[in-house]
This record gives structure tokens, C-alpha cells and sequence, in this order.
């Protein structure tokens, strides 16, 4: 009976186009694109789709998927087990409310460094520092400090699933208290589970208030280990130099407890903890090395961008060979500037950089556009709230000109059905402040010749907010079309496949029933869909038999025999077998032309 359930899994890559999904399903692309839409996911035909959402689409259409294996390991090559290898430095990163001390602070231990004294304090800002802290007991450690605002690098680990830190201090102001930032902060600490010490700063001030810090804190679940809890606090003043030994050791205190470890010898993994474009070294990445050692002449993989590592300073700018796990260094080498947060890997040579890179960027353009929070939600949203179906965007051009008449030839797009609302249309650049619009409507952002700002483009990405940008009017308004099309409820259209008559009940059970029946027009097909008499219920065709033999097809004129699940039959009915098709549907055109 449940024949086709037991066919092998369909073997399905990673990633894969829309249009690749339907070949490997043997399905036509139509009806892969309304199983995305029904799952809440416009996607054109070219565009990708991770293993998640095709395994979805898979099973809504009846077939059974499976993950092609080396491609799964290929993916967790990014990820890392800290608590493998050897004892390495801590990363520490700084977070909390604005002006409350943190670069302040972050000065201040970076002048405990000896090195950087002893060759006259000549250091570059690569997003990271290292500096000596001496433990009351036991040998010096180092401990790498990233001068990132913390916030951004929370953010950061979770857009791209890296990490990059092992221990957090959350900067209070003596004077100030736990403020929206503090809190914000205390959020991103307790998501992530970083273990993490509270510094109360600016202890010199005059309005100072350990106690207050404190009382506020418990009132957030931050409990000091002297109320009850298990937090440990410094007390630190930037201005006088105050505190910071003290500080240092608690934090190796914590570290020790998470015990952070690289294996030298692993496989290299790292993440990018900043990036520039260099007028002298072109494209930059600072690169803080998890697992393996980072060598000159190394291929890397840093998602979407590959590289070669022609040169590596550390944070005195000095050239290095060689950076083991704990250890930030800058690179030179490298096709793109990548984005803070990326995860880095190696390659084995460029041909192997290009395919890992290009198969990260489509994994990530996937997971981006499978994002819950995009303008499908929304969608949804208007669908389920009325009749019609609404497709959001926000509508940037470079010239008022421009904008006017796309937003004209959008308008004549609408129909009764779907329309498109314009959430919000501006002429310039694409500003944070857009996106931020469009992730609130839940739109995408549809962009004609004007330049999206580098910050709004990494927020969009952040958010899951698309950006579409066209120079060519036309194309936009295609693409306008397909996706307002996607929204248009595909047209059901019923053929009859033949007409028969029961002759016999062989069996009934709970689920099927088994008939005889005799074909009287057209023909009858296995798998079709089926109903009885002039009811509108109707249940499939499971299973054909002429005499003893199971068959796909029966002639007219024929006695057969059927197993039928859905509606149950009776002697002298009539049975009407047929397919249904879902046909998706044309925009009608638009009068007038383009
Ligand atoms: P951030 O925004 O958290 O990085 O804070 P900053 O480090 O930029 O400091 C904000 C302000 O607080 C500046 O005006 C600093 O001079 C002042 N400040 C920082 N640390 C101290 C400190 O230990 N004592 C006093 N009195 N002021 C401080």
C-alpha cells in the first residue's frame, strides 16, 4: 500500500537553488514554489535554499530527504570545541551601559602591558590586545582583550554562530548604576552563557555607590558573591589607575574555571574580530585563531571572502610567522573584506578557498532569506488579517525621477487580489534608519541605483532584512511581478480520469476498502483521486488489480479491482476517479506597458 514511502531518501545538498530543489524532487518548479509559500518563503527561482527548508518543501510534497554526509561535516568544520587541546589565552570582552568607562578601562589595562612599554608604547588597534596578568599564586598568563564594543561582538556570535569569547566583564559606573545598556548587556551574557565578573568603574567619582551597583544588580538576578550569589566583583578606577590588578585576577579566576583550550595541531578555525580596507595592505582581517595555528602562506576560507596570508602583525605591529589558538593577528592577503564575526578556516589551496567560499556565501544567503523575522511573516500576517494578499517593500532610488516612476509602474501592479504596499520610499542611500523600517513592516527593501550604506548593509544582513538592488527598471518590476505572483493562490484544476461502477465489496477495514468495480468510461489510474456518487468527499486510488495482478492502469469496459482510502462505496454506486493540478497564476497584465 504505502509503496512510495518506502523508497530511498532523495540525497540533497547543503544548499541547492529553487529551480535545483524541483530537478532533484522530480517536481515541477511551480509546485515547489507554493510548498515554499505556504511555508511562509518567497524565494525566485534562482534563488537558494538551505537542507532545513527543501527538507520542508520535501515532506509537505510526499518525499522523503536525506543530508548528503560530506557536506554535513563540512559545515561543522566552522565550529569549535574550545575544551579541546591545550590550555590558551582567555578572551575577555568589556560590555555595558555608554560612558560608563569601558574604553577607559580597556586603556588602562592595555598600559599593564610590558612589551608594549618597553619598545615605547607603540601599538595598533586591530580589535584586540594582549596583555600579562599575574596570578597571586602560579606563573603569568596572558589574556587577549578584544577593544570591540562588547555588544556588537554578542551580536555578531549570534548572526554568525562563532564565538568569541570566553569571559565577559560587565562595566557598571559607581556613579551611575544599572542602566537600559547594563541590562541589555546582562541579556546578551546570560544568552550566550559566558561566564562573567561585574567591574564597577569610576570608584574615584564623587557619587561613587558600590552598594546601590550592587542592589540594582541583585534586582537583575546579578548577585554579589557577599549578598548570597555567585558573582564576583571589582571595584576599579580607570582615572587613578585602581583596581586593575585585582581585575586581572579574577578574570584568570573565571578563566580558570572555563578552562579555555586550542589544539595548535587541529584544524584551523578562527574568527574575524575586525576588518578594513588598507590603503598599503589592501584588504585587512584581524583574525583570532581558535583551533590550529595560523601560518604566513596559509589559504583561508573567512566565509564569503578567500585569501592568502601574504603578511601577519600582531597587535605591537610586528610580524609574526605564526599565530597559535587564543591569539589575535592581523592578515593581508585577501580577496574581500570580511565581515566582523565571520568564521575562519583553512584550505587546502585556492581552487579549494573558492569552492568552501562560494558554498558558505550560498549557505548563508539561504539561512538569510529563511529567516522567520523577513517580510514572509508579515505577509502572512496581511493574508491571514484580509482578502488581500499585501507584499511590503521599501522603495529606495538614487533620483526623485527614478523613483517616481517606478512607484507608478508598482502601482499599476496591484490587483484586487495582491497589491504591494510601499512602507516607506526615499531617494539617496540606504540608511540603517531603512532598514530598521523595513524590518519593523516586515518588508524587503527594493533598491533602483542607490547605494546602500556599508553599515546598513551588514545590519540588514544582521536582521534578515532583503536588499534587492537594480539598475534596470524592467528587471525590477519582473521581479516585483514573480514575487507578487508567488502570492497569488494557484488555480486548482480537476481532470476526470474515467467513471465506473461497484460491482463487489472484497473487504473493509478500518483505513481501506478493497471494491470491484467495471471501468465505463475513460479509464481508471492508480494514484488517482476518487469520489463516490455525487459526494464531495474524496480519497485516493491506492492500489489497481486486474484478476490477481497489480496494475497501473484499467481500460474502459474492464472489471478491476480497487483499494480505496477515503470515502467507503456500496454496491450500484458510481466512482469518478481524477487528478487534481495546482496551476500557479499570471499577474493579469498591466495596460499601458512599461
Ligand atoms: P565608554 O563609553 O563606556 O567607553 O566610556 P569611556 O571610557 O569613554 O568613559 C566615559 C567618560 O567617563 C569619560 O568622560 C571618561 O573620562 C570618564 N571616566 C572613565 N573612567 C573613569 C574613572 O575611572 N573615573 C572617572 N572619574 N571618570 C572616568
Amino acid at each position: 500500500m504505502a509503496e512510495s514511502a518506502q523508497e530511498a531518501p532523495v540525497v540533497l545538498p547543503s544548499v541547492l537553488s529553487v529551480k535545483e530543489l524541483a530537478e532533484t524532487l522530480e517536481r515541477p518548479v511551480p509546485d515547489v514554489m507554493s510548498a515554499l509559500i505556504k511555508n511562509g518563503v518567497m524565494a525566485t527561482i534562482n534563488q537558494d535554499i538551505d537542507f532545513e527548508t527543501a527538507s520542508i518543501i520535501a515532506s509537505d510534497l510526499g518525499i522523503a530527504v536525506e543530508a548528503a554526509p560530506d557536506e554535513e561535516k563540512q559545515e561543522t568544520a566552522t565550529t569549535v570545541k574550545p575544551t579541546e587541546g591545550k590550555p590558551r589565552p582567555p578572551i575577555v570582552t568589556v560590555l555595558g551601559h555608554v560612558d560608563h568607562g569601558k574604553t577607559s578601562l580597556l586603556d588602562a589595562i592595555r598600559q599593564t602591558d610590558v612589551v608594549a612599554k618597553e619598545s615605547g608604547g607603540i601599538t595598533q588597534h586591530i580589535g584586540a590586545y594582549q596583555v600579562e596578568a599575574k596570578p597571586a599564586k602560579g606563573k603569568p598568563q596572558l589574556v587577549t582583550f578584544l577593544d570591540t564594543p562588547g555588544h556588537e561582538a554578542f551580536t555578531a556570535m549570534r548572526a554568525h554562530g562563532t564565538k568569541m569569547t570566553d569571559v565577559a566583564i560587565l562595566v557598571v559606573a559607581a556613579d551611575d548604576g544599572v542602566k537600559p545598556q547594563t541590562v541589555e548587556a546582562i541579556d546578551h551574557i546570560k544568552e550566550a552563557g559566558v561566564p562573567f565578573l561585574v567591574a564597577v568603574t569610576k570608584m574615584d567619582s564623587e557619587g561613587a555607590d558600590v552598594n546601590k551597583v550592587k542592589q540594582e544588580l541583585a534586582e537583575r538576578k546579578v548577585i554579589a558573591e557577599d549578598w548570597g550569589g555567585d558573582v564576583v566583583f571589582a571595584q576599579t578606577s580607570a582615572k587613578k589607575g585602581e583596581g586593575i590588578p585585582e581585575l586581572l585576577e579574577l578574570v584568570l579566576l573565571i578563566s580558570d574555571l572555563a578552562e579555555p583550550k586550542g589544539d595548535p595541531d587541529g584544524d584551523l578555525s578562527g574568527v574575524v574580530i575586525e576588518s578594513r580596507l588598507s590603503r598599503a595592505k589592501g584588504a585587512v582581517a584581524t583574525i583570532l585563531v581558535q583551533q590550529g595555528t595560523l601560518k604566513v602562506g596559509d589559504y583561508l576560507v573567512l566565509e564569503d571572502v578567500t585569501g592568502r596570508v601574504r603578511l601577519m602583525e600582531d597587535w605591537h605591529g610586528k610580524r609574526v610567522t605564526e599565530a597559535t589558538p587564543g591569539t589575535p593577528v592581523q592578515v593581508a592577503g585577501l580577496s574581500g573584506v570580511p565581515s566582523y564575526g565571520s568564521a575562519v578556516i583553512g584550505a587546502k589551496d585556492e581552487k579549494d578557498a573558492k569552492a568552501k567560499s562560494e558554498l558558505n556565501r550560498r549557505q548563508q544567503h539561504a539561512k538569510r532569506l529563511n529567516k522567520p523575522k523577513l517580510s514572509v511573516e508579515a505577509i502572512k500576517r496581511a493574508v491571514d488579517a484580509g482578502k488581500v494578499k499585501r507584499l511590503p517593500i521599501v522603495l529606495m532610488a538614487d533620483v526623485k525621477g527614478s523613483l517616481d516612476a517606478i512607484e507608478n509602474s508598482l502601482s499599476k501592479l496591484s490587483q484586487d487580489e495582491v497589491a504591494i504596499s510601499l512602507v516607506h520610499t526615499g531617494v539617496g542611500t540606504v540608511s540603517e534608519n531603512d532598514v530598521r523600517t523595513a524590518e519593523s513592516a516586515g518588508a524587503m527593501i527594493v533598491s533602483f541605483r542607490a547605494r546602500v550604506e556599508p553599515t546598513a548593509a551588514a545590519l540588514a544582513k544582521q536582521l534578515g532584512v532583503q536588499v534587492s538592488n537594480y539598475d534596470v527598471i524592467y528587471e525590477l518590476l519582473d521581479d516585483v511581478t514573480v514575487a507578487l505572483e508567488t502570492l497569488l493562490s494557484p488555480e486548482i484544476i480537476v481532470n476526470e480520469v474515467g467513471k465506473g461502477e461497484v460491482l463487489a465489496i472484497f473487504r473493509t477495514t478500518k483505513k481501506n476498502q478493497i471494491i470491484g468495480c467495471k471501468v465505463t468510461s475513460g479509464k481508471f489510474v492508480a494514484g488517482s483521486e476518487y469520489r463516490i456518487g455525487d459526494s464531495k468527499e474524496s480519497g485516493t486510488v491506492k492500489k489497481l488489480q486486474k484478476v490477481d495482478e497489480t496494475v497501473e492502469e484499467v481500460a474502459s469496459g474492464t472489471e478491476c479491482g480497487l483499494t480505496i482510502d477515503g470515502p467507503q462505496a456500496e454496491v450500484g454506486q458510481k466512482v469518478t476517479l481524477f487528478r487534481t493540478i495546482t496551476k500557479p497564476r499570471k499577474l493579469k497584465p498591466v495596460t499601458g506597458g512599461k
